[in-house]
Order: structure tokens, then C-alpha cells, then sequence
């Protein structure tokens, strides 16, 4: 038996092995900022029961940058004032509930439909309402999410003939609250959906907009089919890919990329597919910057453009705030002792590297920079981070090949089942 988190049935209907896939995790999904996220609801998990949660101390605690507690703060007052606005809807409300329901699919194989409800509180027979904390950027509808919620509640009552349950979700980020109701017929068509074709078709790949933020889009075949698609129509002149010659050398290059491993790394037909692919990528990064030069013209004249689907692209003003050493430390040391502003800074090499050999004179500045690195190395005051950056070099200076490297599979969390009005 195989358990499907409610939050991942937006991207199960979307694409089944961007859930069930090898590779991925049962029921991840895509926040963008999962801390922030994690101590809004925290936060107002706390509110809702009526007890005092200090969000300052708790991003602390997080290691959120100023940026990340400033973003969690305001995410936290909105939903406030969202729940002093739709308390009333809760006779009894409580936090973090957790259901699963047990369900067999068409093809015969069983599953547990599990999810954790920010808020749910029954509203009298036969009737509840859930409320869902969105702190994402994303409002993609969760319709299916929403369903999943509403079929575990009417499943938990007994699957009366007559039920209605009401859904709320949150967008904390655009401070609106998005109310659904669900009633029987509703819950018994998508039941049926999910049961007949969605598990059942959840080896069937269909590659969409879901992909930019699906965990497998790097090694995803119909993924990959996709992209060659697009550079081809993009790069390759239509003359070009009608020449046999080009078709043979295509069909050479992917039997080579096949058989590549560390044993075997290269050959000349390698080569030049890799050659080749690289020109593309670069080309793809230029138009891909040129395309966004251009969208960005045309949002700036427009103001917003309504995009198929319900959504609108926009430029959002942002703001980027950085401390001004000079100016803020003064007022830093009345508040925080020495080894606390000490731990919250952090100095640029490169610009210590600079303000050092500033004035000195020219044929001396690269020793001088050379022995403070040495001086700071010997200290253990620079940490080393490696990373690998793809680049052309002369072939004899390339270095001896490093084993290649896999990682461990993130293990599942598994939660206690709990009593969900309890
Ligand atoms: S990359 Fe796209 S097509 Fe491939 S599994 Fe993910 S969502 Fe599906």
C-alpha cells in the first residue's frame, strides 16, 4: 500500500510519475521557500489555538536572513487578519490535523490518502470546513488538493449520502482567501476520476508548464524529448535536419552518449555532439536573455499581460535592503554584543583582497594579496567550498576524472494517524 500526500494531487493529475516516478518523493511538492513557510504555519497554528508564538525568536532559531523574517512577518499578519475575518465559519476549530482513508484503484492496487489539514472544525451534521495556509508564489488553484482534503472529511464521517464541506485556501502572498464548497455528487466524480484513470494512468508522462518545478525535469525522457524538440526548431535550420548525413551523425552521437561512463569517457563522436550541444546552449542562453529583454519591454509599456489559463505576468517591485556598515554599527553595538554582529556578518574576499592592496604599488599588489591569503588560510579563516564550473580548457590541463556521484534517497516521513476534530 503506497501513500499519496493530499498536497501532491495537483501534480499527480498533472503528470503521474512527476509524483510516482523513480526518483521522487510520495508527495513532495514545490515551495519555493519551504522555511518561510514552515514558521508561517507554525506561527499561525499557535494563533488559531490562542497561544503566543514569538516569530522573531523562532526565525532566529530558523537562521532566516533579515529578508526571510521581514517576508515571514508579514505572511504571519496577513493570516492573521485572514483568520480574525473567517473565524466565524469555525465552531471548533483545530490545527495540523491529520487523515487517511484507504482507497483501491482500478487496476487493483491499494493506497492511503493522507493529509494534514491546516485548520478543520465540523460545522454540524455532516458538514465541516478546512482552511489552507498558502505562503507559495504560486496560485495554481490546488483544485485537486482541495478535493483530496474534502473526500478524506467525508470519508472520516462515514461517507453519508448527504455531505457538504467547505474549503478555504489562504494566499497569504496576495492576501485573498479562496472559498470552495464540495458536496457529494462533486466528491463521488472526482473519486471516480482519480480511481479509474488518474492511478491507473500514473506511468503516463505529460510534460507542461508543471515541469520547470518537477524534481525529475533533468532526467525525465519525455522531458528531454520535449527540450530536443525546441532546440531543434529553435537552432537547426528545417534544411539542415532533412540532411541524412546530420540524421546519421545525431543517431552516431546518442549511441556514444549511451555508452558513456568514467571507464569510457569520450571519443571523437562525443565530442563533437557535446561541441555541438554546447554551441546550442549557448545560443539558447542568449535568446533565452533576448526573449526576456523583450518581455520585460512589453510588460514595462503594458503594465501586465493576461496570459491563457487565468493568470496575468507582471513586473513586481521588489526591494533588495543591505546594511551600511558605517551607519549601522554604531546603532548594532547598543543592541548586540561584539560576537553577535561578528556572526551575523560576512566579508567579501574578493573586496578584503582589494581594500588591502589598495595602496600599494603595481608588481606588489599580487603578493601582498597572495601572503593574506595565506596568512587567513593558516588561521582557518577562509572556508573552502568546492564546486565544479563547466568550462573550455586546453585538453592536457584537464584534470584526472572524479568518480561520479550519487546520492542518498531522502527517506519518507511517516506521521501518526490522529483523531481529525479531536
Ligand atoms: S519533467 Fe515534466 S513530463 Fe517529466 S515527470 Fe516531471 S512533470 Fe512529468
Amino acid at each position: 500500500m503506497t501513500t499519496l500526500r493530499v498536497s501532491s494531487l495537483d501534480a499527480l493529475h498533472a503528470c503521474g510519475p512527476s509524483v510516482l516516478g523513480e526518483g521522487t518523493r510520495v508527495g513532495g511538492s514545490a515551495d519555493e521557500q519551504p522555511e518561510v513557510g514552515n514558521l508561517v504555519h507554525a506561527a499561525l497554528a499557535q494563533h488559531v489555538e490562542g497561544q503566543e508564538f514569538d516569530i522573531h525568536e523562532a526565525a532566529v532559531r530558523a537562521e532566516l536572513s533579515d529578508g526571510d523574517e521581514e517576508e515571514a512577518l508579514e505572511l504571519y499578519q496577513t493570516g492573521e487578519r485572514a483568520w480574525a475575518e473567517k473565524r466565524e465559519a469555525f465552531v471548533d476549530p483545530a490545527t495540523e490535523r491529520l487523515a487517511e482513508y484507504a482507497l483501491r484503484a482500478d487496476d487493483g492496487t491499494d493506497w492511503t490518502l493522507a493529509g494534514t489539514m491546516d485548520v478543520v472544525s465540523p460545522t454540524g451534521a455532516n458538514a465541516a470546513v478546512f482552511l489552507d495556509w498558502k505562503t507559495g508564489r504560486l496560485d495554481t488553484g490546488h483544485q485537486h488538493q482541495g478535493y483530496g482534503y474534502a473526500w478524506l472529511i467525508w470519508n472520516v464521517l462515514g461517507r453519508p449520502a448527504e455531505c457538504r464541506v467547505t474549503g478555504m485556501f489562504a494566499y497569504l502572498r496576495y492576501r485573498y482567501v479562496r472559498t470552495v464548497v464540495y458536496d457529494v455528487p462533486a466528491l463521488e466524480a472526482w473519486e471516480h476520476n482519480l480511481v479509474h484513470n488518474v492511478l491507473p494512468g500514473r506511468a503516463t508522462y505529460h510534460p507542461g508548464s508543471q515541469c520547470r518545478w518537477c524534481g525529475l525535469r533533468h532526467d525525465c525522457p519525455a522531458k528531454r524529448q520535449v527540450m530536443q524538440g525546441i532546440v531543434d526548431e529553435m537552432v537547426v535550420s528545417p534544411q539542415t535536419k532533412a540532411d541524412p548525413s546530420y540524421q546519421g551523425y545525431l543517431e552516431r552521437a546518442a549511441q556514444q552518449a549511451q555508452a558513456i561512463s568514467a571507464a569510457n569517457p569520450t571519443s571523437p563522436d562525443l565530442g563533437r555532439l557535446v561541441a555541438d550541444l554546447l554551441f546550442r546552449m549557448r545560443l539558447m542562453r542568449v535568446l533565452a536573455d533576448d526573449t526576456e529583454q523583450l518581455v520585460r519591454g512589453w510588460l514595462g509599456a503594458a503594465g501586465s499581460i493576461v496570459l491563457p489559463g487565468g493568470t496575468a505576468l507582471a513586473l513586481l517591485p521588489q526591494e533588495r535592503r543591505s546594511i551600511i556598515v558605517d551607519k549601522a554599527l554604531p546603532i548594532l553595538r547598543t543592541r548586540l554584543r561584539p560576537e553577535q554582529i561578528e556572526a551575523c556578518s560576512t566579508l567579501s574576499l574578493t573586496k578584503i583582497k582589494k581594500a588591502v592592496v589598495a595602496k600599494v604599488q603595481r608588481g606588489e599588489k599580487g603578493k601582498l594579496a597572495e601572503a593574506l591569503v595565506r596568512e587567513l588560510e593558516a588561521v582557518g579563516g577562509i572556508e573552502v567550498r568546492p564546486y565544479d564550473r563547466m568550462e573550455e580548457v586546453p585538453a592536457d590541463q584537464v584534470p584526472a576524472l572524479a568518480a561520479p556521484q550519487t546520492q542518498a534517497p531522502v527517506p519518507d516521513p511517516t506521521t501518526p494517524a490522529a483523531d481529525l476534530f479531536g
